[in-house]
């Protein structure tokens, strides 16, 4: 395949997509099977779109294991419209607790105060949310509604290895590493994801709830907002983001060509383990999170200084390798490198830091 002006993309999201999956949306872009239009340009009720939006279903539940009892969804507003759905619908007059891990989790716990009543359970702000908490830091409330975690800071770099045990249902933003390695779907009340770094672009949430949940809803909250309503639905009650949602099918395709979940978790290890290797190998780089809370997604890290860290992303981009600054809240460096990023990028990048060593070490 003709990879014209392709480089070595490192960006947080919207991220890079499999190659495989832009060059098929090409293919399909002008004409979607014989039928002189795009996917983007047809009903969302046509035969054809049915079928992308019923396999792309299919494509998550087999990919993720996920039982009849769990409702699959594909919604707007991205993972912040999650933000504020999940305590209008789930939250009422009880409590929920909040486990507060870095950015991600603080904008969470911010739109769930604003509905109602919060127990931040644990807050890492004494450790500069370098890392995850044990579960035994966790103070839960007797009968909370929920507990919510976020499953991968994008911007800190910390990762949940195992999930907490609750009583209650327990809700994870997957965002940024859904679809990166197995986990028992079971073991959660909820999970969403913005699409625009392991399985789509932006604009779409993923969302796998219980569908009991769902009946939680007070009465006063309006149509679009209720989960309800989109269970009812499949999704379309009222015009979803189509592009999207036939991206999602494309990528989840891909997924499954690669082995599944269980092949791209060993890839996105290996990924990891290389790219941390080099940091701990010296001691010009210093690795942000703390070690058994490392992110295999969102790898943080910094040289000696502000400055040469700035350098290191303009020497960075100009050999071809993109989107390596640190979010603008945090400074430092940060590689993304989910399942769309293949290893060769981060040999690239390894080999880049050696050569960016030696040369301002
Ligand atoms: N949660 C996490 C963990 C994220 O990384 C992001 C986006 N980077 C969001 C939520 C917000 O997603 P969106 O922009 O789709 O609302």
């Amino acid at each position: 395949m003709a990879t014209p002006n392709r480089i070595h993309n490192f960006t947080a999201g919207p991220a890079a997509l499999p190659l495989p999956v832009l060059a098929r949306a090409q293919e399909e872009l002008l004409d979607y099977q014989g039928k002189g239009m795009s996917i983007m340009e047809m009903s969302h009720r046509s035969a054809e779109f049915s079928e992308v939006i019923a396999a792309a279903e299919e494509n998550v539940r087999q990919l993720m294991n996920i039982d009849d009892d769990y409702a699959v969804l594909f919604l707007q507003g991205g993972a912040s419209m999650q933000f504020a759905m999940l305590p209008t619908n789930l939250l009422g007059e009880d409590t929920a607790d909040y486990i507060n891990t870095g950015a991600w989790s603080a904008k969470a716990i911010k739109e769930a105060q604003i509905r109602g009543r919060v127990n931040v359970a644990w807050d890492g702000k004494d450790d500069a949310y370098t890392r995850i908490p044990a579960f035994c830091e966790i103070e839960h409330t007797a009968g909370a509604a929920y507990l919510h975690i976020c499953s991968n800071e994008t911007i800190g770099g910390i990762q949940y290895k195992d999930f907490p045990d609750a009583a209650t249902p327990l809700v994870a933003d997957m965002s940024s590493d859904i679809m990166s390695r197995e986990i028992d779907v079971n073991a959660f009340g909820m999970i969403y994801a913005g699409a625009q770094k392991n399985i789509g672009p932006s604009g779409l949430a993923l969302v796998i709830m219980r569908k009991d949940l769902a009946e939680r809803c007070p009465d006063t909250v309006n149509t679009m907002l209720r989960y309800s309503t989109h269970i009812d639905k499949g999704s379309l009650f009222n015009t979803p983001n189509t592009w999207a949602i036939y991206l999602v099918k494309l990528v989840t395709e891909w997924v499954a060509e690669q082995g599944g979940v269980a092949a791209l978790e060993k890839k996105n290890a290996a990924k990891a383990e290389l790219l941390y290797g080099a940091i701990d190998g010296s001691e010009f780089w210093r690795a942000v999170a703390e070690k058994e809370s490392r992110s295999v997604m969102n790898v943080t890290w910094t040289t000696p200084s502000a400055d040469l860290d700035a350098t290191f992303v303009s020497e960075a981009t100009a050999a071809g390798l993109a989107g390596l600054k640190g979010h603008r809240s945090v400074g430092g460096l940060r590689a993304s490198i989910y399942n769309a990023c293949p290893q060769a990028a981060v040999e690239a990048l390894v080999s880049f830091m050696a050569e960016f060593e030696k040369n301002h070490g």
